[in-house]
């Protein structure tokens, strides 16, 4: 492992080893001392803390325990405590790496060789060990990910409801001469082993890399939030608390006595507003303070759980406690606890002890003995004391206004957005509305941008001279790429809305609606979350899975959010609205959502009917207030997506325009296309006569290079393609272009858009007024002769909406099926696959064909 510290304001990286791991004879010194804080205090009383060097005497792979000399004085560990001191050995090359650059060179130079003694290396090793990793701790909406935004300066997520950060984010920032690492973990209400989230927190701090934990805690609920501290107190790592939203607190009038509540519990408390980031140098100040050890600041407190419970754990840790190795691990008190409470994790753990069964024996006893004479499962009387001690805390220390009636303002609105008869409709009406923005706000900037892209394949038309490169970049980049580029706009509307919709608590309440009818088609109501980031991106969506207990409403999800209709699909929609359905576009938009949604739900049935057949579990769905949303946090959101949408167009979308080009490219001159440039060179040299004037003879030229460039596309590798596939398509209206564009849209959805730009060369294309220069090209496109329909147009609203149907429901993009692999493995990567493909075959056919007859 190596560490990035900073040594006097630069990146270094050294390498950190676990002491156990140094060999024999080595000199290192010591940078963290890691663990339980029952196992930090021993160790420091041995002498070993932090920036103190010491020599490895005696260290064979085997052998335990470990001998060392620290202090003048000889010590032997075991060899599972001396995993939990990290070091760094002194080689000669970091010898030097440590005492190069400094100003103190020459001294430093002459101190190498007695640097054993020197009091300077010690000095610098502690500024080398100023890490301090720091876990986020709290429940879910607390604001974690708020404060980490604010501390670090990096854009993560954030959103008004549960279960937004799903896995682990790392952020590294300095303060104050130390590197701080914030570890941002996924909100849980308790650490057992519930849900995924809860094993995620609870594995990551039995791992033990963090130095402290920083508890984020919401003031204005403070009986719930404790319930977890109380948790992270029987961990005993040292802790500090953020007592966050307390402009929210102070709002609600209520007087909360933190000093005296710090003391109680035994470690600071800082009050802090983390969406405006006040308070938080003084959290960091808290972080360093405990991280130095300072005195007086924390001390270990232990949960009374009533005597009777207390006996139960005594009895149960005497037992753990034969074992040195894993009360190295995890503080013995905890582990009794977990055992008693049937942790299913902690008793695996505890069963594979030499003395495991007798440790499981005790503990069953206890634990049947207790039920019995209390008349109550062993979870609920230890989680009653739990709740027992806050309040007995709060009762102290907080004072609630009584004539509080603000607190209910901020849940009013609920009469109206979550009413039983109105919230349906008043969430449909806002979804119309968001679609209807996204057509009309965004269809000035994305003209603006249009014209530009025009403007742009025109110059370079004339500027390069003519040939493959030209073509290259006029129809295959430019036509390809700025077919796709002028939805960003768009798409940054879309976003806005959604951030909104997060920020001020409403999805929530929109997720809360759905339950009930979420529930009647076996998806859990948790699940609309991730079905409406769906509608962003289906990657993330897939991943805010994990926040289900049950795997198989997890599958179920996953499977079906697909058909969610993502923010990559909106070229192909804007495209084809704009052109086939000018007056009801946001009724169109939302029509092909919702209808994603109802094909998402169906599927969902009759998974949860045949393939997972189990029965979906209740859940609390809590409503948090509801809250202005800031500038930043939106802004962030839309900066992250548009950055996104970029580099998607730099990449994916600008390779696949090229390929697709060539393809069409090549092969040139084929025999047929020959034929036609000689017809045309006839028709060129014939000379002009009363019958055959000079306006026919500029008609029959025309229509002469139209054929050409048919016959060309047509025996073009992508033409053959085509036309092999275009029988499979056909009975949805669709040509062998649409086809091809389908198929390339595998690899993202943009790229439907950006294959047709390149197919029709839509590069430099002269456009009418409020016209993009595709749309104009799709109006134009025929049934070639020797076809049923020769003649007629291609496109019709009827047709475009069968292809706006399949480009919903078809395969997810690559990234999606990556996504699916990671949370559900290969097979159901095939099966979404084939399932996908066949259902938007069916039921674009479906409205095409059924549509056509009426
Ligand atoms: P997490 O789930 O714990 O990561 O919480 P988030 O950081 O996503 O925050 C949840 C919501 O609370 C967001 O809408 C934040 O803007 C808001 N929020 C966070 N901290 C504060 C605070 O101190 N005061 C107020 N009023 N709102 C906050
Ligand atoms: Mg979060």
């Amino acid at each position: 492992m190596t560490t990035i510290v900073n040594v006097m304001g630069e990146e270094r990286e050294y390498e950190i080893r676990r002491l156990a791991d140094v060999p024999t004879g080595s000199k290192c010194v010591i940078v963290k001392i890691g663990g339980h804080g029952g196992l930090r205090h021993r160790l420091m009383e041995m002498g070993f803390v932090r920036g103190e060097t010491l020599t490895v005497i005696k260290n064979a792979p085997l052998s335990d325990p470990i001998e060392y000399q620290i202090l003048q004085s000889r010590v032997s560990l075991r060899r599972s405590e001396a995993q939990k001191i990290d070091v760094i050995e002194l080689t000669d090359s970091n010898l030097a790496d440590l005492t190069k650059d400094s100003d103190q060179k020459e001294y430093y130079g002459t101190f190498v060789e007695e640097y054993d003694n020197d009091k300077l290396l010690s000095e610098k090793i502690r500024e080398v060990s100023h890490t301090i990793t720091v876990a986020l701790v709290g429940n879910p909406n607390c604001g974690k990910t708020s404060f980490f935004n604010h501390a670090t300066g990096l854009h993560e997520k954030v959103g008004n409801y549960g279960g937004v950060t799903v896995d682990i984010k790392t952020g590294i920032f300095y303060h104050k001469g130390y590197t701080i690492r914030l570890v941002d973990l996924p909100g849980t209400y308790s650490i057992n082993e519930y849900s995924p989230e809860e094993l995620c927190v609870r594995e990551y701090l039995s791992r033990n890399e963090h130095d402290l934990i920083l508890n984020i805690v919401d003031s204005s609920n403070l009986e719930r939030n404790l319930f977890l501290t109380t948790q992270l107190i029987d961990m005993n790592t040292p802790m500090v608390m953020a007592l966050n939203m307390f402009d929210e607190f102070q709002a609600n009038g209520d007087k909360f006595d933190y000093k005296t509540f710090s003391t109680m519990l035994g470690f600071p408390i800082v009050p802090t507003t983390a969406s405006k980031g006040t308070g938080i140098p003084e959290v960091l100040q808290a972080i360093i303070d405990v991280f130095e050890n300072k005195k007086d600041i924390t001390h270990h407190i232990h949960i009374n759980y009533g005597n009777d419970i207390e006996d139960a754990i005594s009895a149960v840790k005497k037992e753990i406690e034969e074992n040195k190795d894993i009360i190295n691990k995890y503080p013995s008190r905890y582990l009794a606890i977990s055992a008693l409470e049937n942790v299913k994790h902690t008793t695996a753990e505890l069963g594979e002890l030499p003395n495991g069964k007798a440790i499981l024996d005790i503990a069953q006893r206890n634990r049947e003995h207790l039920e019995k004479h209390h008349k109550e499962a062993i979870d609920t009387q230890i989680s009653n004391a739990r709740y027992g001690f806050v309040r007995g805390a709060l009762k102290q220390t907080l004072v609630s206004n009584k004539n509080n009636t603000k607190r209910w303002k901020a849940f009013r609105a609920d009469e109206l957005l979550t009413n039983r008869w109105l919230g349906l409709p008043v969430l449909l009406v806002f979804m119309w509305l968001m679609f209807q923005c996204t057509f009309t706000i965004g269809a000035y900037p994305q003209e603006w941008l249009d014209m530009f892209v025009g403007w742009l394949g025109g110059v370079v038309r004339d500027l390069l001279p003519a040939g493959v490169l030209n073509d290259l970049i006029v129809d295959g980049i430019i036509g390809g790429v700025g077919a796709v580029i002028s939805f960003l706009p768009n798409i940054l509307i879309l976003f806005l809305f959604i951030s909104i919709m997060e920020d001020t608590g409403y999805m929530a309440r929109a997720a809360f609606m759905m339950d009930k009818l979420f529930h009647k088609f076996g998806l859990h109501g948790r699940s609309f979350i991730p079905y409406i980031m769906g509608f962003g991106c289906a990657v993330p969506a897939i991943m805010a899975t994990r926040t289900l207990e049950n795997r198989k409403d997890r599958l179920v999800t996953v499977l079906t959010i697909p058909f969610m209709s993502c923010s990559a699909r909106l070229p192909v929609y804007l495209i084809l609205i704009g052109t086939f359905f000018p007056h009801n576009q946001g009724l169109v938009m939302m029509s092909l959502y919702l209808f994603g949604v109802v094909v998402a739900v169906l599927t969902a049935k009759v998974l949860s009917k045949t393939v997972f057949r189990s029965v979906s579990e209740e859940f609390v769905m809590e409503l948090p207030p509801y809250r202005v949303p800031t500038l930043r946090n939106v802004l962030i959101h839309m900066w992250d997506k548009s950055a996104q949408y970029l580099k998607k167009m730099g990449t994916v979308i600008l390779a696949a325009s090229i390929i697709i080009w060539a393809l069409e490219y090549f092969p040139r001159n084929s025999a047929s296309e020959q034929l036609v440039a000689q017809q045309i060179e006839q028709t060129e040299s014939t000379p002009e006569s009363d019958i055959f004037t000079a306006d026919v003879k500029a008609a029959a030229i025309d229509s002469l290079t139209q054929l050409q460039a048919a016959v060309h596309s047509e025996n073009s590798f992508v033409g053959r393609f085509g036309h092999l596939i275009e029988p499979v398509v056909r009975p949805c209206g669709f040509d062998w272009h649409i086809g091809v564009a389908l198929c390339t849209g595998i690899a993202a959805k943009e790229i439907v858009v950006s294959t047709l730009g390149v197919l029709y060369q839509s590069g430099d294309t002269e456009t009418e007024e409020g016209e993009t220069s595709l749309q104009a090209k799709l109006l134009e496109q025929r049934w070639p002769e020797g076809s049923i329909d020769a003649g007629k147009p291609i496109y019709s609203p009827l047709m475009a909406y069968a292809f706006m149907i399949f480009v919903l429901l078809s395969a997810p993009c690559i990234a999606t099926l990556a996504a699916i692999k990671r949370e559900a493995g290969w097979g159901w990567v095939f099966f979404t696959l084939i399932y996908t493909v066949l259902l938007a075959w069916l039921c674009s056919m479906l409205v095409f064909q059924i549509g056509g007859l009426i």
